[in-house]
Parts: C-alpha cells; sequence; structure tokens
C-alpha cells in the first residue's frame, strides 16, 4: 500500500430549519449544506499503528481526542476499512485547522474522510451505505456523499446534491466553544420554521438558522459579536450550533476589508470561499 491523503472540509449551514422532533429527542432538520475551503487533513500511512492528532505547525490540538476510539477520525477510518486500522496495518495523522465544537462540522468531515479513506485503502468506492454512518455524527452522511452542496433532510441522514455557486465568505471565530447537543436542547418549538429555500442561490439570501435563538440565550455575546460584524459592513449569520458566524461578501477584496475592520475590533476573522467540489483522495 501507499500513503493516502485526503482533504477533510469545514461546513456551512446556509440554511438550517428545524422541522419536527422524533420520539427518541432527535430534532428533524431541513437545512442547506455548503463545503468551504477551510479543511482538516488525513494522512494514512502503511507500516505504522495508532493516531496522531497535530496543528498545522505539528503541536497538540487542545479540545480534541487522542484516544483513537474517541476520536471521530478514527471512529471513520474504522468503519470504512471494516477493521481495526491497527490489523490493517495502517495509522492516522490528523492535521486539525477547523475550530473544534465551532459549528463547523469538523469531526463529522474527519469521520467522513476517514471513511473515503478506509473504503479506498480496500479498494472500494465512495459509494455505500452513507446513511449509516448517522450514529457516528449526523453530518458524517453529507461529508461521505462527498458532494460541494446539498440540501439535508431527516436528522442528517438524507442527502440530495445540489448545484454548487461560487462565493466568497468571511468566518467570524468567537474565543468559545459551543456544545451541539447543548443548544439543540435549549432549541423551543417557537423557534422553529417551515421548510428550507430550494438551492443554494435562495439560501444565500434566505439563510435563517433556527438554532440562532437558542444560541444567543445561551450565549448572549453573540449579539454584541453580530452588532461588530454589521458594523464592520457584513450581515452575519450563524452556522450550525455555532458559535462560528459568517457573512457572504462581494470577492475577496471586500472579505480582506471587513476582515481588517474585525481585527482592529479585537475579532478573529478569516477569509474563506465556497467549495466547487469536494475534495479528492491523493495517493
Ligand atoms: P457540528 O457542527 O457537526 O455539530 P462542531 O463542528 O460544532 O459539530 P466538532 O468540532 O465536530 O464540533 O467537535 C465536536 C466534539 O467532538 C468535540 O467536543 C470533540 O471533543 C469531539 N471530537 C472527536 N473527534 C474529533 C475530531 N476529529 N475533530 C474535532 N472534534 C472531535
Amino acid at each position: 500500500m501507499i500513503p493516502l491523503q485526503l482533504e477533510a472540509p469545514a461546513k456551512l449551514n446556509l440554511a438550517l430549519r428545524i422541522v419536527g422532533r422524533r420520539d427518541d429527542g432527535y430534532h428533524e432538520l431541513d437545512s442547506i449544506l455548503v463545503l468551504i475551503d477551510l479543511a482538516d487533513r488525513l494522512l494514512l500511512m502503511p507500516g505504522c499503528s495508532g493516531l496522531r492528532v497535530v496543528d498545522p505547525a505539528g503541536n497538540p490540538v487542545p479540545g480534541v481526542p487522542v484516544r483513537p476510539d474517541a476520536n471521530l477520525a478514527w471512529r471513520g477510518l474504522e468503519a470504512g476499512l471494516g477493521a481495526s486500522p491497527d490489523d490493517a496495518l495502517a495509522c492516522l495523522t490528523l492535521e486539525k485547522r477547523i475550530p473544534v465544537a465551532a459549528g463547523l462540522g469538523g469531526g463529522s468531515s474527519d469521520a467522513a474522510a476517514g471513511w473515503r479513506l478506509g473504503r479506498r485503502w480496500r479498494d472500494a468506492g465512495d459509494e455505500g451505505d452513507h446513511a449509516a454512518l448517522a450514529v457516528i455524527g449526523a453530518d458524517v452522511p453529507y461529508f461521505a456523499a462527498a458532494v460541494a452542496a446539498a440540501r439535508v433532510t431527516g436528522i442528517g441522514e438524507l442527502v440530495a446534491p445540489l448545484e454548487p455557486v461560487a462565493g466568497t465568505i468571511i468566518l467570524v471565530h468567537p474565543p468559545f466553544e459551543m456544545s451541539t447537543p447543548a443548544t439543540f436542547a435549549a432549541t423551543r418549538p417557537a423557534d422553529w420554521s417551515a421548510g428550507a429555500p430550494s438551492g443554494v442561490a435562495e439560501a444565500l439570501t434566505d439563510g435563517v438558522n433556527d438554532l440562532l435563538p437558542a444560541a444567543r440565550r445561551l450565549r448572549p455575546e453573540l449579539d454584541d459579536l453580530m452588532a461588530l460584524v454589521l458594523a464592520a459592513g457584513a450581515v452575519p449569520r450563524l452556522t450550525g450550533s455555532g458559535p462560528t458566524l459568517f457573512a457572504v461578501v462581494d470577492g475577496p477584496d471586500r472579505a480582506a476589508s471587513v476582515v481588517s475592520r474585525l481585527a482592529r475590533a479585537g475579532l478573529r476573522a478569516t477569509a474563506s470561499a465556497m467549495r466547487a467540489a469536494a475534495a479528492s483522495i491523493a495517493a
């Protein structure tokens, strides 16, 4: 076998509507998801064992489990291999760039990338039972489908690909994490609304996130951050269960000016773009 590499991109929820709650407590969603340029990197190597988690400078990453069975990348890899990576004589390096517990889907994307690498390792393709991967994380079926944009329903297991749209965005990274289960637990039926817009272009303009009221109740400082983004000339939106805010802007120059205004206001912001396609495995 030869080493295999794959990017695991972050996602944005351009729209997230909660349309119901199942008897088992899971919320049913109708969401428009897009992949963005910001991405973790996974490297699967032959002839070794175990998991290594590092940041781009090679340092440990706070908040990301290093115990293999607790790490979503490893769990995805095991599911894709259909065996323990140690038995397959392979080891995994995860280079984290996506902020953790930020609403950007990093753990789920790592799981799906691990699954795709595991499948390739045993010469299988990306097709397979994506819906079953929802047991690892609700967004894993979307990432495993390897499509740039999709309408996702159910609890995340029903993925209908959409035509992607090009667009520049800025991300605002608040200095705190938010737990997805805690934000869902704080939603109230009064926060929920009808179905999501039909496509990516519509969701760019009609970007309602039904989790925003709950996120603001849990973290009232989100209101101040959103006011700062508006003052910097962009319209802030929440991705997933937060706390990352994003705004669609008119190209890279505009993104750079909004990012520098936010930096002067003391906020960490970065420019990114929506992806035209999912990542491919590089050998
Ligand atoms: P989502 O938007 O999909 O609900 P998120 O982006 O808010 O999730 P993640 O970064 O996926 O959150 O992290 C959720 C939790 O999963 C973290 O608390 C972390 O401890 C755990 N975790 C396990 N494996 C990973 C991984 N490979 N990367 C990030 N977090 C991981």
